[in-house]
């Protein structure tokens, strides 16, 4: 059997050990530490310097705690983007809260500013005013931040910024998770960098980020003995793995170019004109977390993905919409019928920044075969 190419696979730089071993030296094996602050650090410097990041165990607990910030819970409604992962939209039923699944635009595949906007007027029209927004970067492209912004203005709603798979792409030269009221991203193992898995919650003022870390490390109030006046959560990172976020984020730069690189390939390379690519607009950078594809059927879409699996690479199937998912079936949503057409023709192939040219070449190969 050939050896396996993996969709989107870790890549350490080489850096990593270096202050996981600093963390192992000095005993600083706890939910923080040196490596928490300096990753954190790192962080709000990529971002831009105007944002504020407490890393947190996953990007998960960081979009729970975005809605735990915003106060949100029992009876509230939330508008979360269908087209994306099941992690976007469960911290809204951990608060006892409503999701309401908002379709795509066609253009970057992420939230629909038109469905958007019904939607609001919608809810608003049955005397529930939605508690947040909860919009995503799809595959490193980033949404209509500009129109999904002056929505949420024009009706004094948050954002919610997922850039769990975005980290490195930017509109007009800001990078995203620098866009939200809150932002979100994740260092799962298969995202662009990661720390095997972590996340970060990242707010615009100090005040936020310190009541973040409260609320992750348990909520003690300011006593000697164990206090609490709120539940708390254990959300916290841990300083070892802080360590490999570290070494991950002087990386990052390259880990982008390399994964724009194989979108580029793709696109240079795959000859067959029934295979479609997703532009950036104008003044986007996607940090091409995914390259994906869209195929003319959904049967040629599986005949493509069996022929790559029967040589042992993996490919994927792209999200499927939350409104289509069996847990989320009852839930109102608002749909353009975008993001079940996208999920049934589309798919993601191997994208990891670790991909050789021999098996990006042998990729290529199979696609220019149908
Ligand atoms: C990975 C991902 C998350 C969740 O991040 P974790 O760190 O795995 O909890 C949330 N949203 C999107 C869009 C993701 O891809």
């Amino acid at each position: 059997m050939n050896k396996k190419i993996w969709l989107s696979s870790p890549h350490m730089g080489g850096g990593e050990l270096k202050y996981v071993n600093e963390a192992f030296d000095t005993n600083w094996i706890a939910p923080l530490g040196p490596n928490v602050n300096e990753f954190e650090i790192g962080l709000e410097h990529y971002l831009g310097d105007k944002v504020y990041a407490a890393a947190l165990s996953s990007g998960t607990a960081a979009i729970h705690l975005a809605l735990v910030l915003l106060g949100i819970s029992k009876g509230d409604e939330v508008l979360c983007q269908s087209f994306t992962f099941s992690a976007s939209a469960n911290p809204i039923i951990y608060q006892g809260a409503t999701p309401i699944f908002i379709d795509s635009e066609l253009e970057t595949w992420n939230l629909c500013p038109e469905q958007l906007e019904i939607a609001i007027l919608d809810r608003l029209k049955h005397g529930k005013k939605p508690k947040a927004i909860i919009a995503v970067h799809l595959y490193g492209m980033p949404y209509k931040v500009t129109k999904i912004q002056e929505l949420a203005q024009k009706y004094d709603i948050p954002i919610i910024e997922d850039s769990a798979e975005a980290l490195g792409s930017s509109v007009n030269g800001q990078k995203c998770g620098s866009f939200g009221t809150y932002s979100i991203l994740s260092f799962n193992g298969n995202k662009i960098i990661t720390t095997s898995g972590g996340g970060a919650l990242i707010t615009k003022n100090i005040i936020d980020k310190q009541k973040a870390v409260f609320l992750a490390t348990q909520a003690r109030d300011n006593a000697p003995h164990y206090e609490h006046s709120s539940i708390g959560y254990n959300y916290r990172m841990s300083n070892v793995i802080a360590g490999i976020g570290r070494g991950q984020l002087e990386v990052l730069d390259e880990r982008v170019t390399a994964r724009r690189n194989n979108y580029n390939f793709y696109k240079l390379n795959v000859k067959n004109k029934n295979l479609l690519f997703l532009k950036e607009p104008a003044g986007y950078f996607s940090n091409r977390w995914l390259s994906c594809i869209l195929t003319p059927s959904f049967e040629i879409r599986e005949e493509i993905r069996l022929s790559l699996e029967k040589e042992n690479i993996e490919s994927r199937p792209l999200w499927k919409p939350m409104h289509l998912q069996p847990i989320f079936k009852n839930c109102l949503s608002f749909n353009n019928g975008n993001s079940e057409k996208l999920f049934q023709v589309g798919l993601c192939l191997p994208s990891g920044s670790n991909l050789t040219s021999n098996e990006l070449s042998k990729i290529v190969e199979i696609l220019n075969s149908f």
